[in-house]
């Protein structure tokens, strides 16, 4: 027997024209859009306003339930991290960022990743598949109702998995993110993370979206980010620089190149000058990363003051750096510690 579909897998036209197939009014799906992403409801009978036809209509349909949780940690900071176990047994987490001003879900858009960079735990044990719209959505409406002091106001693709590796479904959960039918969420708080998949950055930037792009740029010559991020043989490090600065371009938006920092690895004085040279006059700002310990990997972050040193120098050469403060960490929530099994963390 054929599994009814996730209604989180349609779009809100795709909604409506099912609506007027089943003979309802098109409202319907404005209604329908409104229990499950404002409302947050995992179930058609609580559906109120619905005739109690359309509601054993969707139910006979579709299936809307919320995510099976199979851990839960919260760190020392408050950010807290969900372990999700999807229908075919694959997991997958998301991070709760709770800060003084604003509340962000990290969402992961695979289950693994194909891409195996070097210092990430969500590589380790390769792919398995691509995540559904509705997992993508399941995984930020679950997250949404554990906000406490803010609601949830800022989304980023930077879990497990290259979002723009699973384009389709990335692109139709954003327009349901940013819909003013669905989540809601302003296009500039949500921001897609790409290890420099260059012919969907390219895409991209035909969407017309006004969506935040972080590039994860981690080595600052060919060599050097070759070594940390196998795609860069694929995607060579200038291609891909090229690709950002036509992005900007055409979007007329700025990118964000997010950057490792390794100790005795990508924090040097020639590593400066040459993003210096490489980003000269570009619209973009880096975010620096300390690295959060992976067990598997022999990579250490540097100090504080020379990860302070590094973005001066960075200042000097013209680029707009900032050193992201870690989140989770003690809890394996932090940048590139998510993982798509259950294993505990080792104590960092
Ligand atoms: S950094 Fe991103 S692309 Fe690279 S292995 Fe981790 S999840 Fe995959």
């Amino acid at each position: 027997m054929k599994q009814p579909n996730d209604i989180r897998d349609l779009s809100f036209s795709e909604l409506a024209d099912y609506c007027k197939q089943i003979g309802e009014p098109v409202f319907r799906a404005g209604q329908i859009f409104d229990w499950i992403y404002q409302k947050g409801v995992d179930s058609f009978a609580d559906m109120t306003n619905l005739t109690k036809g359309l509601r054993e209509q969707l139910q006979k349909d579709f299936v809307l339930g919320p995510l099976e949780v199979e851990k839960q940690l919260t760190s020392n900071d408050q950010t807290q991290k969900f372990l999700f176990r999807l229908s075919d047994k694959e997991r997958v987490e998301a991070v709760l960022i709770p800060t003084e001003t604003r509340t962000t879900v990290c969402v992961s858009t695979q289950a693994g990743c194909k891409f195996g960079c070097r210092f990430c735990a969500s590589g380790i044990g390769g792919w398995s598949r691509d995540l559904s719209s509705a997992e993508i959505l399941s995984q930020i409406l679950y997250v949404k109702k554990q906000a406490k002091q803010h609601p949830l106001s800022h989304v980023v693709f930077m879990g497990t998995g290259e979002p723009l590796d699973n384009y389709e479904n990335l692109l139709k959960a954003i327009r349901v993110i940013n819909g003013k039918e669905g989540l809601n969420i302003a296009a500039r708080r949500i921001t897609v993370s790409t290890c420099g998949v260059i012919p969907k950055i390219q895409q991209l930037s035909r969407e017309g979206l006004q969506i935040e792009l972080a590039v994860s740029l981690h080595g600052y010559s060919n060599e050097s980010r070759k070594v940390l991020m196998p795609v860069n043989k694929k995607y060579p490090m200038k291609d891909l620089i090229e690709a950002c600065r036509e992005y900007i371009q055409k979007t007329k938006r700025q990118v964000t190149f997010e950057y490792i920092l390794l100790k005795s690895v990508t924090c040097s004085n020639e590593a400066a000058r040459e993003l210096g040279r490489l980003l000269k006059g570009m619209i973009c700002k880096m975010n620096l990363i300390p690295y959060n310990k992976v067990w598997e990997f022999d990579y250490e972050p540097p100090s504080p003051s020379e990860a302070i040193a590094f973005k001066d120098q960075l200042e000097r050469y013209g680029i707009h750096a900032t050193i992201r403060v870690p989140r989770g960490r003690d809890v394996g929530a932090a940048c590139g510690q998510l993982r798509h099994t259950n294993q505990v963390p080792e104590p960092v």
